[in-house]
């Protein structure tokens, strides 16, 4: 259903063989830095020409991330269209296929960079960005997968950000990366139907379909998960 593929060269270069191989998807993969250790949100950037399934889709993946961490949402409602005053925008913005330029959390706030050198952060960071990809692009197809500063034939020793504690930007996007290809690839059915799931972990501890117009209401005090309709 789904194939990935990683590009590698400058970024313009990765972009152009991307389109030459008719890619559905193109994801480019990022850390956040700040001069300050307590900046907490999650960001994707979008080329300045983005199309609304790009917009739909960045927005969608940084409620999730924000969701999931418990942080909140950079930007416009998440997403930044053209990047910060042009920049990333050019890392993206020349695919013929919707993209988007992840930022999920950021290598200078010391919570979060223990978060990305963690096995258990880099695989529930992958398993959002394949929900994602699951939901816009429900029909599979072939997904580009760029780890953002690394392999760029200008600049081979860029790494991206530091890591509060030890490690590199590029290194981690890589192992989401990298997670995020083995998963999409196991994926054997067709796109998802809405469903319910319980999880604690890796663990669907429960999981069930509901229909497309169910009013689902979560009561936190009842502990109670109602599905209505
Ligand atoms: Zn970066």
């Amino acid at each position: 259903m789904y194939n990935v593929k990683f590009y590698k060269g400058d970024y313009r270069t990765r972009q152009n063989k991307a389109n030459m191989d008719d890619a559905d998807a193109y994801v480019e993969h990022h850390f956040n830095s700040s001069s300050s250790a307590t900046a907490s949100y999650a960001l994707v950037v979008t080329g300045s020409n983005a199309s609304p399934t790009s917009k739909n889709w960045g927005r969608w993946y940084a409620k999730a991330v924000a969701t999931f961490f418990r942080t909140k949402v950079g930007g416009d409602n998440g997403i930044l269209v053209g990047g910060w005053n042009g920049r990333g925008d050019g890392n993206i913005k020349h695919t013929k296929m919707p993209a988007i330029l992840l930022e999920p959390l950021f290598a200078s706030n010391p919570q979060h960079a223990d978060i990305i050198r963690s096995k258990r952060g880099q695989t529930d960071l992958a398993r959002i960005l394949v929900e994602s990809i699951q939901r816009f692009f429900p029909d599979g197809g072939l997904i580009a997968f760029s780890v953002g500063h690394k392999y760029k034939e200008s600049n081979l020793n860029d790494r991206g950000a530091a890591l509060v504690g030890g490690g590199s930007e590029a290194d981690y996007a890589e192992e989401v990366l990298k997670i995020a290809a083995v998963m999409l690839e196991a994926v054997d059915h067709a796109a998802l139907s809405r469903s319910i799931r319980v999880v604690h972990g890796d663990n669907v501890l429960f999981e069930t379909e509901v229909d497309e117009d169910a009013l689902v209401v979560w009561d936190p005090e009842r502990g109670l998960l109602n599905i209505q309709g």
